[in-house]
């Protein structure tokens, strides 16, 4: 039988990317499946805090397996910002385009373009939680490029591309990206259950 896990998120971009990933492994339940309408806090300074925080929460409310994942873009010249704030960089509104301009203005002056997207993944299992990383590392261009993908894909160029985010398919995205790269350690350490799974 394939195991089930909902997945604390309610960016639909975020689910789709990780059932193309996870595949016919695991069987991923979004919230929205999952009938649960809540706009789970990120309160937090950290990426984990706030993923442990998201998956704690749904745990709580299911008491199934349950995981959720955070994620930001640390920028060098800007001292790892906008980071957890990555979301509300430019206000509550969580607006992707809005978050892009202030990131180009921040940045304006700037000849060190490095920045990298970070994901952890936290899971709760059994009770018991267990955290998982990626790193995508990568430049912030001068223009948006490209109508795929979400947040600050228009803008991000992954190390080993010439191509944005936005500009790539998901099959393509996930060559590189710090959500596959968190995912693949999320299904390793699961199929490391194997059987003891229920
Ligand atoms: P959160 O994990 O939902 O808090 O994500 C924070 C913000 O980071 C999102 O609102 C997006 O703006 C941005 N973000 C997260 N993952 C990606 C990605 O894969 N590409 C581009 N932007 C992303």
């Amino acid at each position: 039988m394939v195991t089930s896990f909902i997945f604390a998120t309610n960016n639909q971009h975020k689910v789709d990317e990780i059932k193309s990933i996870v595949g016919e492994k695991f069987n991923i339940i979004s919230l929205k499946e999952a009938g649960i309408d809540i706009d789970i806090p990120e309160p937090y300074f950290t990426l984990h805090e706030n993923a442990s925080e998201k998956s704690r929460v749904i745990h709580q409310l299911t008491h199934q397996n349950c995981f959720s994942e955070d994620t930001g873009l640390e920028v060098e010249a800007l001292q790892g910002e906008p980071g957890v704030k990555s979301a509300r960089y430019a206000g509550n509104e969580k607006d992707f385009n809005a978050n892009i301009v202030k990131l180009l203005k921040n940045l304006a002056q700037h000849k060190n373009r490095n920045a990298q997207f970070r994901t952890v993944i936290s899971l709760i299992l059994h009770n018991k939680e267990y955290l998982f990383e990626g790193i995508c590392k990568g430049t912030i261009i001068h223009e948006l490029k490209g109508n795929a993908g979400f947040g600050y894909d228009p803008v991000f160029v992954p190390e080993g591309s010439h191509k944005t985010f936005a500009e790539m398919s998901m099959d393509e995205k996930n060559l590189f990206s710090h959500r596959k790269k968190a995912i693949q350690q999320l299904t390793a350490f699961l199929s490391q259950f194997g059987k003891n799974l229920s």
